[in-house]
């Protein structure tokens, strides 16, 4: 492809919005342009790594026994309805209506129309296993999108859906889908993480992230120091260090804090570190107020309160429901006296001596111990895990981590094939329900995560699998005409042999193309000017490495062959 007939556009800055090199490069690459705030438009170069993604996620999926199958992006809110979760979601979704007012959403995922698919389709247990994926534009309602295509309004995904007959067979097409996830990102060179993840809005019973690493990550993840254990943070466990007891003869006593709210502010103004502290937090749980108590230096984690519940919804209580569960202003709850049911995190379950809210306006209490001065229902480990904290496998310390989730699988059981009666008849007639899985990747997504994980200051470094073209091909001065005849025979030579070529045939100084070259990253760079002709060369260059090859122009095009074959195969 010669540069002056394709439509990119190369910018010396990143545009004010972009926050994160992976998008910065993106745009000043050309390969993106954006329309408006989480909507973008490819451009030639990102459509051609886009495309190259989805081939190794389609391949992939083949390879796994998955079928391909494309399923409306509009969708009826009947059906969102009917699995429950309309009213979890719709602040999420594009909801829209036709001419006849019927209501409808853009899919930000389609658990719901795939399960209508399977109870319409599949019938008998000799139709299953199936595994059905599709990949297409998604729609979510951000609040904020960012970074790109990382927060996008419109993304594209890969989304596939397994359907069993047993919880074990289940088992088995989600390993198929996990190894499939592993062999995809391998391909697409991304270092990804696997962790254990929360099921969330999903409702299944277990679930695994694929994050790639990296400090502008919006997922948060410890990783075990000493084992294999590494989890989302809103799923992350830990070990609970070892604590001694403490004891006093003393009871609760108020002491005054005017306007100390905060732990901060309590921890301060009577001068003890926040960890001799409670901070108890007024939640609504199914409908009803609890207290929850958490250390005073550690932070509440509401996927592990409502998992720790047995699945309730959870959301903290508004000011009114505080008042009235602790008959004093927001920030003085405590867990003396309270009518509600009070919960408190595991390690508080080792009695020691505390400071609590005291229910008062401008009041706290002084030598609180849970258990004796205020009744618990139950302990659980509810706090949110963080760098230091003890794996809960082997006990050794964990490190917190920065990711972006490019992959998740998800165990989902029964939920929808219940709501939506899929159903199958076994070897004895009886009519069973289809256990399901669900599995996504961020197509887009894993596309920026590639050159967010691999690129330097220059730009990108795309690796051999996914870069848009595999050849630059450079002519530093197009007016000398030995330069631009040897250049297109080389180019011919190359696209005989099916290799992609970038061939910068523009009238730009050399300076310009070159950096424009880095910019872009494909693999390898080959320059013909009339000094490497002087000696009958063509130089060539990887873009990972610092020195350069003067090869004989007739051997210039097996050369790169060469290079880009053992790139590819790597
Ligand atoms: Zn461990």
């Amino acid at each position: 492809m010669r540069w002056s007939e394709t439509l990119i556009a190369t910018l010396r800055d990143a545009p004010q919005d972009a926050e994160i090199a992976s998008h910065k490069l993106m745009m000043r690459a050309g390969l993106l342009s954006k329309l408006g705030g989480g909507l973008y438009t490819f451009l030639p170069l990102g459509l051609k790594a886009l495309r190259k993604v989805e081939r190794i996620v389609r391949e992939e999926m083949d390879r796994a026994g998955a079928q391909e199958v494309l399923m409306p992006a509009l969708q009826p809110r009947e059906i969102w309805e009917q699995s429950g979760r309309y009213s979890v979601l719709k602040d999420a979704m594009f909801k829209i209506h036709d001419r006849q007012e019927r209501d409808l959403v853009l899919g930000p995922t389609h658990e719901e129309v795939i399960t209508d698919l399977a109870a319409r389709q599949i019938s008998s247990y000799r139709q299953l296993p199936r595994t059905l994926y599709q990949i297409q534009a998604k729609f979510r309602d951000e609040i904020r999108p960012r970074f790109g295509l990382m927060r996008a309004k419109e993304f594209i995904m890969k989304d596939a859906y397994s359907f069993d007959t047993s919880w074990e067979a289940a088992d088995k097409s989600y390993q198929a889908m996990y190894d499939a996830y592993v062999r995809i990102f391998k391909r697409c060179d991304l270092n990804v993480k696997v962790v254990e993840a929360d099921t969330g809005a999903m409702g299944g019973n277990f679930s695994h992230e694929f994050m790639v690493l990296a400090d502008s990550g919006e997922d948060g993840l410890v990783e075990c120091e000493s084992c294999a254990y590494a989890a989302n943070l809103e799923r992350a466990d830990r070990r609970l260090p070892p604590q001694t007891e403490e004891r006093t003869d003393q009871l609760p006593s108020p002491v005054a804090t005017p306007n100390q709210k905060t732990i901060a502010e309590v921890a301060a103004f009577l001068k003890r570190p926040a960890s001799q502290l409670v901070k108890t937090l007024i939640y609504v749980a199914d409908g009803k107020p609890i207290a929850v108590l958490v250390p005073g230096d550690r932070d509440l984690n509401e996927h592990k309160l409502a998992r720790a519940l047995g699945g309730v919804t959870v959301q903290m209580a508004d000011d009114r429901t505080i008042e009235q569960a602790t008959g004093a202003p927001v920030g003085f709850a405590g867990p003396v006296g309270l009518k509600i049911p009070v919960y408190a995190d595991a390690e508080l379950k080792v009695p020691r001596v505390y400071v609590t809210g005291g229910n008062a306006a401008d009041t706290h209490l002084l030598n609180v111990v849970l258990g004796r001065d205020a009744a618990v229902t139950a302990y659980h480990d509810v706090v949110t895990c963080r760098e230091g904290d003890l794996c809960p496998k082997c006990g050794e310390r964990m490190r917190e981590k920065r990711g972006i989730e490019v992959g998740h699988v998800f165990k989902l059981g029964t939920k929808y094939s219940k709501a939506f009666d899929a159903g199958y008849l076994d070897a004895a007639g009886n009519r069973q329900i289809m256990v399901m899985g669900c599995y996504g990747i961020g197509v887009t997504r894993t596309l920026q995560a590639v050159v967010e994980q691999s690129h330097d200051a220059n730009g990108i470094i795309w690796p051999a699998s996914i870069s848009p073209f595999q050849v630059s091909l450079v002519v530093p001065n197009v007016q000398h005409r030995e330069s631009m005849v040897a250049a297109e025979a080389l180019l011919k030579e190359l696209e005989a042999r099916g290799i992609e070529v970038l061939f910068d045939d523009r009238d730009e100084r050399p300076g310009v193309k070159f950096k424009d070259a880095d910019l872009i990253g494909l693999p390898v760079r080959a320059v013909v000017s009339e000094r490497s002709l002087a000696d009958g060369k063509v130089e060539i260059k990887l873009r990972t490495a610092a020195d350069k090859m003067m090869v004989p122009v007739q051997d210039a095009c097996q050369t790169l062959v060469d290079i880009v074959q053992k790139g590819t195969q790597s």
